[in-house]
This record gives C-alpha cells, structure tokens and sequence, in this order.
C-alpha cells in the first residue's frame, strides 16, 4: 500500500520533527548522497490512449538512503531546491534518465523521456546548454526528451523562464505543464508559452467518473490544448473506468497506478515485454 510504500518517508519526518534535527545535517546529508551517487531513478509509463502503444515514461527520482531505506521526492526535492542543490540534482537526473533511454533505445524501445525540473532550473541561463550537453553526451536526440514543469514555477520570473523555454523549445525538447489545472494560468498566459504539453493534475482525473462537473473540466481543458496545437496528458488514473473515461474523452496520453505504479528499469522492462508478449 501507499503507506506501506511511503514508511521510509514517515520515519524520516518524524526523526525531523520529534528530535529537532538540524536542517544543516539534512543539507550535508543530501550533498553527500549527491556525491555518491546515492539518487537512483523510477520510471512510470505513458499509454497513448488512440493506440494502446506505451509512447514513453516519466523519470522520478528516490533517494536511496544508506540507513533510512528508500526516501520519496516529498521527503527531499524542496530541501534540495532551497539548499541550492536542485542544479546538481537535476543534473543527475537527466545524465541517469538518458543514459537509460539509450540503454533502452539500444535494445530496440524508442520511449519518450520525461524529467521533472525545477523553478530554480528555469531562471538559469545557462540549463538550456547543460540540457543540449547531456543530449548529446548520450548520443540522444532532443525531440525524445520532455521537461515537466509546474505552473506556479512559471509565474516566478516570467520573462527569465519563457526565455529559458524558448532556448529549449528552439533546440527541439519538449515542455509539459505540470499538475496543470492547479494553478491559475489564463488562456492568454498559455497561449504565449513555448509549451508542448499540459498534463492535467490527478486531482480532476480522480473526480472523473461519475462527476459532470470533473467531466466538464477535462473536455474544456482537451479543447484548449488541443486548440493550442499542444498533447494532453492526464496523470493519477487509478481504474480502467477512468482510462476508458479518458479515451471516451479524446485525451492522448494517460500516466496512473492502474497502469503502472513507477518501477526500478529493471522492472519496467519486464512490465513492457509482459504488455507486448502475445
Ligand atoms: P509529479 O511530477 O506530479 O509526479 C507524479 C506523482 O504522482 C509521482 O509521485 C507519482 O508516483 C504519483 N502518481 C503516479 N500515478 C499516480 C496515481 O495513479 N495515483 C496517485 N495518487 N499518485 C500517482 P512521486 O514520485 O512521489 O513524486 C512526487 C513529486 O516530486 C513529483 O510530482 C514531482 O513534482 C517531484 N519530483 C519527482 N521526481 C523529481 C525530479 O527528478 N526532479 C524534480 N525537480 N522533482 C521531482
Ligand atoms: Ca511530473
Ligand atoms: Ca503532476
Ligand atoms: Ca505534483
């Protein structure tokens, strides 16, 4: 179960809250397991809804812990970002996400890549080159690879971050917006973004079936992306009712337990030859 899952992450905040840790031991600690190399990445596949052909996965990284087992991004992504550490782990992430994409690409699975990334990527100058370098590090063409963002992450420093896009969008990676819906971007603030993607957040997918109104808001959202010319993705769906929903609707691309939850690649590639066995 999803506790079950999630006890190394328990265990961890309480350590935090009950003891008083100090946030600087957490901050070495997530700088040393940068150092060794203790990140290792999940992957949770992408079924495209016309054909059933599972068109990529998304990369999400866990923290391997030394003693505390297997942490979840909830537990260290934001200390990440405010310790100033998000450069170095994105840096990881897309170095071990593509480096697999190859892996898997070698052995005959041309998957889309899809990386979350970080307000703090986005104001950098500088990451549209870091992305074009690990790209090409591995031998991996650009138009394979999606970054994720968040909505909130682009209401930051607008300008600085439609630059940021426009660079990465120019060299032909794809952009998603993620957990989309939850934020409070305008059609016209949209309309004007480098995008490629709007993945829609879980919480109006889960609300799907049986609900009108959750009805109503993924058909007008189909409708705007699709009018934009951009993919939609709906993420969190944890029952065939709503993958059928979700088909019924015309939405591209769905991500969700019911599928898959995300798996070690060892996992994921026994889960995809199992999918493709006749
Ligand atoms: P996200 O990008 O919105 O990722 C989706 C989250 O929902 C993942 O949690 C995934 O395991 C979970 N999920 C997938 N399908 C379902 C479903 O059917 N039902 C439910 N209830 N949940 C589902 P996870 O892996 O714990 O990641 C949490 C967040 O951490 C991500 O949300 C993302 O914002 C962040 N994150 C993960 N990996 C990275 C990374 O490499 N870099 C950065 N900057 N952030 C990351
Ligand atoms: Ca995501
Ligand atoms: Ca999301
Ligand atoms: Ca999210």
């Amino acid at each position: 179960s999803a506790k079950a899952d999630r006890a190394g992450v328990a265990v961890y905040e309480e350590v935090r809250d009950g003891h008083g840790r100090h946030r600087l031991e957490d901050v070495a600690q997530l700088r040393r397991a940068l150092v060794r190399g203790e990140l290792v990445l999940h992957y949770q596949p992408k079924l495209a809804l016309p054909t059933g052909v599972i068109d990529g996965v998304e990369a999400l990284v866990r923290w391997q812990h030394p003693t505390r087992g297997l942490l979840y991004p909830d537990a260290f992504i934001e200390l990440a970002e405010s310790a100033g550490l998000m450069a170095e782990l994105t840096r990881q992430v897309l170095d071990m996400s593509l480096a697999q994409r190859r892996a898997w690409a070698d052995q005959g699975r041309d998957l889309t890549m899809a990386v979350n990334v970080s307000p703090s990527n986005l104001v950098d100058e500088d990451f549209p080159d870091e992305v074009a370098a690990v790209l090409a590090r591995h031998g991996q063409p650009a138009d394979r690879l999606v970054l994720e963002v968040t909505e909130s992450l682009l209401m930051e420093d607008r300008e600085r971050a439609v630059r940021v896009l426009g660079r990465l969008r120019e060299a032909g990676v794809g952009v998603a917006i993620d957990d989309y819906g939850t934020g409070y971007s305008s059609l016209a603030y949209l309309a004007a973004l480098p995008v490629t993607e709007l993945k829609l957040d879980r919480t109006f997918v889960a609300a799907l079936t049986g609900s009108p109104r959750a009805e109503s808001i993924v058909t007008s959202t189909l409708q705007l992306a699709h009018a934009l010319g951009l993919v939609l993705v709906a993420e969190g769906a944890e029952d065939q009712d709503t993958v059928d929903a979700l088909a019924g609707l015309g939405c591209d691309l769905v991500q969700g337990y019911h599928l898959s939850r995300p798996l070690p690649p060892d996992q994921l590639w026994s889960w995809l030859d199992a999918r493709t066995a006749v």
